[in-house]
């Protein structure tokens, strides 16, 4: 049980960090939050069974967090799920999502599992998944296109996932009291977060712990940790692929 950083890079993975992707491992399966780069590839490095997959959720349209979704399906297909697995995000990543797939003519994959489509509403507190012992709810971001964060409750504890966006209140409101936060720090760009603006939200929302995710190339691991430390009394820390976060 717990959550697992399986990606920590930007729009620009370096040699040592894939796209930025979670993978939640509960009991009664795996949800899998974010489907850029090679998910199949870095599920099995984490000794974890792709075929145990519940769900994906995916925060926006942009490549970084969906270009690896025709690779995944078509993966699970080879290896004969028969489960259906939902799919959630924004309507228009979905349409993203489904558009990608029509490329490879995914519905005449011979013996295809059936995909359930979760448009999520863009509201806060809109529930993505309650069906197991994991509970999903998001809150729409700032980011350049609409996007979605989360909040992970676990029986281990809560966490929260920014996705891209601009430091914001509904994080603030998503991530409040949470074990830990898993918030991006691209830098200071329009739609992406500095790391003291990171910094800032895990303190106004009282998080425990804070991981920076979503890192510039050859990002400075100690710079960005300081800039971060100057807005929260709190441990923080840089993600790495393969770290576990709760
Ligand atoms: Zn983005």
């Amino acid at each position: 049980m717990g959550l697992w950083l399986l990606g920590t890079s930007g729009a620009v993975p370096d040699a040592g960090r894939d796209y930025v992707s979670l993978v939640v491992e509960a009991a009664d399966g795996l949800i899998l939050i974010e489907a850029g780069g090679s998910p199949l590839h870095r599920l099995r490095r984490m000794d974890l069974d792709p075929l145990r997959l519940r769900g994906v959720f995916l925060s926006h349209r942009h490549p970084d967090h969906l270009s690896g979704l025709p690779g995944l399906l078509m993966g699970l297909w080879l290896l004969r799920r028969a489960d259906p697995l939902w799919i959630a995000g924004p309507e228009d990543a979905l349409e993203r999502a489904r558009a990608l797939l029509e490329l490879f003519e995914w519905q005449s994959w011979n013996g295809m599992f059936p995909l359930d489509w979760r448009p999520i509403s863009l509201e806060p507190g809109a529930l993505v998944d309650d069906s197991g012992s994991v509970r999903l709810v998001a809150a729409p971001v700032v980011h350049s296109v609409p996007a979605l964060a989360l909040r992970i409750e676990l029986p281990e504890g809560a966490a929260a996932y920014s996705a891209d966006t601009e430091p914001c209140p509904a994080m603030v409101r998503l991530s409040r009291g949470v074990e830990v936060l898993v918030h991006e720090a691209t830098g200071a760009y329009p739609g992406h977060t500095s790391p003291e603006g990171a910094g800032r939200i895990a303190r106004e929302a009282d998080a425990r712990r804070l991981i920076l995710v979503h890192l510039p190339p050859q990002v400075d691991d100690e710079a960005w940790k300081a800039r971060a430390r100057e807005m929260f009394d709190g441990p923080v820390e840089i993600g790495w692929d393969g770290m576990r976060a709760l």
